[in-house]
């Protein structure tokens, strides 16, 4: 496997940042994931758009200008001949004398990688998911996408303690704020789809992004509002969403069922529809 760092492209194994490196002392850094279906990256417009927006939150100047980081990209995907999977950015503070200001001269660190990954033929689109609720203990910048994700490994480690596949985080007022790696859905039973307005307390998804969209253009009532535990437990059906997930159904939350306990069909259906999406405008 070949991965890239700071403009070299080098086998995986050898691949390596100094130990000095603020990403690994300080989780001084930000990272994207899109994902690549047909060989092609998918809706990759809106993650260097959010990874814009991340580096801007830090203060930080991507140390190739974006059309480079594309084309760091597509090399990654076809030097590993990479037909379905994902592609990973990763840009750091960079190394420097360990010292919690910003370094006067370090120069920011980018490393990216491709992996393989059933993304169509996922088992758990065809299973659904189970949910582990876990109180949300993250910082107060979620909508960064930084790569300080402590509380997002932990909730993620319960999660698959519990023999669930996703973690839902919630708030100190109940609400749910999103997964430990996807936005959070439910489907009422008045058929609306519900999830929690983009603000600093979630990540902006751009699955989620996406898929409101074209939920809107099917007809289907969209509504923006958060939702508690019990609700979804409630609704009629529940989903998540991320770029290397696509649509997934959501058939239980902390042991009880959501709807009959299998993927619903809404659920099924917008995860046609995206992934119709992904396909036709994948670049
Ligand atoms: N929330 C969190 C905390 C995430 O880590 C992710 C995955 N990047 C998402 C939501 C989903 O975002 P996207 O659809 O852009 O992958």
């Amino acid at each position: 496997d070949v991965a890239y760092v700071n403009g070299v492209f080098t086998p995986l194994e050898d691949a390596k940042v100094s130990i000095l490196d603020r990403g690994f002392l300080f989780a001084d850094g930000v990272y994207e994931v899109a994902a690549v279906i047909d060989g092609r990256l998918v809706d990759n417009e809106a993650h260097l758009a959010r990874l814009q927006r991340s580096l801007d939150a830090l203060r930080l100047t991507s140390p190739a200008p974006m059309p480079e980081i594309v084309e760091i990209e597509r090399a990654l995907v076809s030097r590993n001949g990479i037909d379905e999977g994902l592609v990973y950015l990763q840009i750091t503070r960079g190394a420097a004398e360990r010292d919690f200001s910003f370094p006067n001269n370090a120069r920011p660190t980018l490393v990216a990688f491709a992996q393989r990954k059933n993304i169509l033929a996922s088992p758990a689109a065809q299973t659904g998911v189970k949910i582990l609720t876990v109180p949300d203990l993250r910082w107060a910048r979620r909508d960064i996408k930084s790569v300080a994700l402590l509380a997002q490994v932990l909730a993620k480690q319960a999660a698959t303690e519990a023999g669930c596949q996703e973690a839902w985080m919630v708030d100190q007022e109940g609400f749910v704020t999103e997964g430990s790696s996807s936005t959070a859905f439910i489907i009422t039973k008045q058929d609306a789809i519900v999830t929690r307005p983009n603000s600093t307390a979630i990540l902006p998804g751009c699955t989620r992004r996406a898929v409101m969209a074209l939920a809107d253009q099917e007809g289907l009532s969209v509504e923006e509002r958060p939702f508690t535990v019990a609700e979804a437990q409630e609704a009629a059906e529940a989903f998540l969403t991320s770029a290397s997930n696509l649509v997934l159904p959501v058939v239980s939350i902390d042991g009880r069922p959501v709807g009959t306990g299998v993927p619903g069909e809404r659920a099924k259906r917008l995860r046609a529809i995206y992934l119709n999406f992904a396909r036709a405008t994948a670049v």
